[in-house]
């Protein structure tokens, strides 16, 4: 128990905040289930209130488990400047030149992601229901993670430019204000990935690329307002909390042209592509058996209708939520 409070005073103290934030990393997986071929979808339905709930689960496993942090973010400034050509992408070669623990201490969400990719499509070949699930949540947990420009940077919060506050505020205070007025999500179906090591390396360095604006814009903003009009009181899950006020965050949000709203669609369409890459590689097992012949039989006119809409472009994401 000592050994639990010690180390949740220490993650406090290190400022490190923690992804996307619940609200964004559920709707992520829930969306990207009604992405996926009616062959998925007759596991991934069902289990929907499950891979939402758990799409947070690594970001608990922080508290008590020392290797699951670095999973989590790569500070890529820590190795020169964009493209960062000086860092392998391969891991082993990586190594190689920075040595595992250099690594580490810097972050390995990219490799993570090929990592938990791996296991999850070895858990397909195996048919183990339970792993799929867990792994599902995982993988996308971490390729959410890994759209969030602050991700990939080590002024990860904003602590090295006076902008403390700045990770929650792009990637909980936004999306919770706007996601579900606002924005759409309208989507492809899940396509896939023949590289998917290029593949997460492309969208970890369009983050690389966003992180100067994400920062630019929310200083250019506060020259502007006042801090008792930055911040305000204002009420979230039934509690009344002093936050980044609505019209700030609204504002920052038109500064940034749609950047939070386009990085959460691109998490969402990349998580259903990587599910779905994984189920290809392991040869298209079939699921139908594993959600339950009484889920089956009560939901096959829905499995129906959603395979019917599947077969047309583009889904809705957001249609069956
Ligand atoms: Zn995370």
């Amino acid at each position: 128990m000592r050994y639990i409070i010690s180390l949740l005073v220490a993650l406090l103290l290190s400022g490190k905040v923690f992804c996307w934030g619940f609200f964004a990393h559920e709707k992520i997986n829930g969306y990207a289930i009604y992405l996926l071929p009616p062959e998925m979808l007759v596991l991934y339905k069902p289990s929907a209130p499950y891979l939402k709930t758990h799409a947070t689960d690594p970001d608990k496993r922080r508290y008590i488990l020392k290797a699951e942090g670095p999973r989590h973010f790569i500070d890529l400034d820590q190795y020169g400047r964009y493209p960062f050509v000086g860092l392998p992408r391969n891991w082993q070669a990586a190594v190689k030149i920075f040595g595992e623990d250099s690594l580490i201490q810097h972050g390995i969400l990219p490799w993570r992601i090929q990592q938990v990719l791996a296991m999850l499509t070895g858990a397909f070949r195996e048919k183990n229901k339970a792993n799929i699930l867990k792994l599902s949540a995982d993988l996308g947990h971490y390729i959410g993670d890994g759209h969030v420009p602050l991700h990939t940077s080590s002024n990860h919060n904003g602590q090295k430019t006076n902008q403390h506050g700045i990770h929650g505020f792009w990637e909980s205070r936004v999306p919770e204000l706007l996601a579900d007025q606002e924005w759409d999500f309208f989507l492809e179906k899940a396509s896939y990935i023949s590289q998917p090591a290029e593949t997460t390396w492309k969208f970890i360095l369009e983050s690389a690329l966003a992180v100067d604006s994400v920062l630019a814009m929310e200083a250019e903003l506060s020259k502007s307002y006042a801090a008792d009009q930055k911040f305000a009181f204002e009420w979230r899950n039934q509690a009344l909390i002093r936050q980044y006020s609505s019209n700030f965050s609204k504002e920052y949000n038109k500064l940034l042209r749609g950047m939070v709203e386009r990085r959460m669609r691109q998490s969402v369409q990349a998580v259903a592509n990587f599910w779905y890459t994984a189920w290809v590689n392991a040869g298209q097992p079939n699921l139908s058996g594993m959600a339950g012949e009484a889920w089956i039989d009560s939901s096959q006119n829905e499995l129906d209708s959603l395979s019917f809409f599947w077969r047309s472009q583009p889904v809705k994401g957001k249609s069956c939520d």
